[in-house]
């Protein structure tokens, strides 16, 4: 889906579908770079880490692994609830391997730094995070992104993944949601 077809639901589109193939191609070769010689295992976060895994592990010229977690944070609304609950564990054993968790947003970083402190007791040998996107002014906890691509501003954005009640996922760009969409 295209930002054009839809302009009446969004304000303004932050980051193009260019824009987001350019960067993680850029993090791609950093991340080659930085694991070279070992298997690394790319864990997702669903459901809106799943063009982000999609499109970084297709850039990715070395063999890695996928798994998924899924853990509820936002339900249906645009507020952070700071409860976390693991929806659907990985079926991997992490026990020395090296992880990179792949999401798509740091908001307030709560559920992240819940999942890394999830993860880092099961014995994996590193974690790293890879992340589309920070609203740096939203956070709540401090969190070591290792490879980012985007800050953006403290605004509810939709698509590339990114849902308002599980629609706007397909739409290629970044885009701000339109209040009236949601209020
Ligand atoms: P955090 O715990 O960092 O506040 O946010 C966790 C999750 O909330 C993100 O992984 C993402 O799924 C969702 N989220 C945070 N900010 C936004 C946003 O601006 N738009 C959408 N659609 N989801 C968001
Ligand atoms: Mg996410
Ligand atoms: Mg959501």
């Amino acid at each position: 889906m295209d930002s054009r077809e839809i302009e009446g639901d969004l304000t303004e589109v932050l980051v193009t579908e260019q824009q987001i193939r350019d960067k993680l191609a850029e993090l791609a070769r950093r991340i080659e770079a930085d694991y070279e010689g070992e298997r690394l295992l790319l864990v997702g976060v669903l459901k809106g880490a799943v063009m982000v895994m999609a499109d970084l592990a297709r850039e990715l010229r070395s063999h890695v692994t996928m798994d998924w977690m899924a853990v509820s944070s936002y339900g249906a609304g645009t507020q952070s609830s700071g409860v976390v609950k693991i929806l659907k564990d990985l079926d991997t054993d992490l026990s020395g391997r090296h992880v990179l968790i792949v999401e798509d947003i740091i908001d307030s970083g709560l559920t992240l730094s819940w999942l890394l402190g999830n993860l880092a007791s099961r014995g994996a040998a590193s974690i790293e995070i890879c992340a589309l996107l920070r609203k740096p002014d939203a956070a709540k906890v401090e969190i070591d992104v290792k490879y980012l691509g985007f800050d953006i501003p403290n605004q509810f954005v939709v698509g590339y993944g990114l849902d308002y009640a599980e629609t706007y996922r397909n739409l290629r760009d970044v885009a701000i949601l339109a209040p009236h969409v949601y209020s």
